[in-house]
């Protein structure tokens, strides 16, 4: 029997779909990115904008699975519809998605209200895709959060300041994750650091203050005094301030048109990169790839 024909995508075709829509629209924006109905669609959830976008991002074991789990409880809890985007660091190709695949555990299936969606990240430097970004923007049109949970390897936990409005950086006591916070010029991404794993006690106090020291020493860009707190998410101690906290970082993007701002950057940027990458590939149709000789070198070929 033939299937009853889809109905074309839409914002509202979303709303009435659920989960099942949402999902079907995503495997769309994966398969055809630059197709007519997907640009439409974008267009459509970019000019309505309704969740907070909140980075989640920190080292593998650090606790952001476990914290996402307790965030989306709490949001749940205060009656808000939640979107989870679990960045995989692995490409598709290799089988990856273990983020995505316990988060997904996690996920009440009949909860209407929550929806996870795991994607892969760019390539092996974690990079984030382009597609993400725009997952993004379909999602927040959509629901009332939207968590994106980046594993802080290589280019994620910088790439996800270009999603997300308010970015949580989490290290874990006794890593030396805060000195190679410095390190690794990711001092300027967070608005919220964390410290996780605060049941640990004084290591975790000691943590909290090396951090509290690096962030001390960078200059707040935009005018935030970025916060520092300790949790437990599996204690769920400090879990409360840190929601405090990302409401407040939301409340003081919606003044002045921060948030406006902020996100208008975040498309500027976007497009950099999408412009980047169609152009190259349109370049490449266009010149076709020189062909190399055995044992010549590429480069003189690549100028031609
Ligand atoms: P992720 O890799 O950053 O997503 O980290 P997970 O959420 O998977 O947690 C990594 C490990 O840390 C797991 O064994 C968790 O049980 C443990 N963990 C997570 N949160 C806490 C916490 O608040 N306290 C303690 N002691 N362990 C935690």
């Amino acid at each position: 029997m033939p299937s009853s024909p889809l109905p074309p995508l839409s914002l509202a075709s979303l709303r009435a779909g659920g989960k099942v829509a949402l999902a079907r629209a995503l495997a769309r924006l994966e398969s055809a990115p630059e197709a007519a109905d997907v640009v439409a669609l974008l267009e459509a959830a970019y000019a309505e904008p309704r969740a907070q976008v909140v980075g989640l991002t920190g080292p593998p074991g650090v606790g952001k699975s476990t914290l996402t789990g307790r965030l989306v409880a709490a949001y749940r809890a205060r009656g808000e519809r939640v979107g989870v985007i679990a960045v995989d660091p692995s490409s598709r190709r290799s089988g990856g998605a273990l983020l995505g695949d316990r988060l997904r555990l996690r996920s009440d299936a009949e909860d209407e209200g929550l929806f996870v969606r795991s994607m892969a990240a760019r390539d092996r430097l974690g990079g984030l895709a382009e597609i993400t970004w725009s997952a993004a923007v379909l999602m927040r049109a959509l629901f009332d959060r939207v968590l994106v949970e980046t594993v802080g390897v290589g280019q994620s936990e910088t790439d996800v300041a270009g999603i997300a409005d308010t970015v949580v950086f989490c290290v874990q006591p006794g890593g030396g994750d805060s000195l190679q916070f410095m390190k690794a010029g990711i001092v300027e991404i967070p608005q919220v650091a964390v410290v996780t794993k605060a049941d640990m006690g004084a290591v975790a106090q000691r943590a909290l203050a090396d951090l509290a020291g690096a962030l001390s020493l960078a200059e707040p860009e935009d005018g935030w005094p970025v916060r520092t707190l300790a949790l437990s998410a599996e204690a769920g101690t400090g879990v409360a301030e840190l929601l405090a906290a990302v409401d407040d970082h939301f409340a003081w993007l919606g003044e002045d048109r921060r948030l406006a701002a902020r996100r208008h950057v975040q498309a500027e940027a976007w497009l950099r990169a999408a412009i980047l990458e169609r152009w190259g590939r349109e370049g490449l149709k266009a010149r076709g790839l020189p062909s190399l000789a055995f044992a010549q070198a590429p480069f003189a070929a690549a100028g031609r």
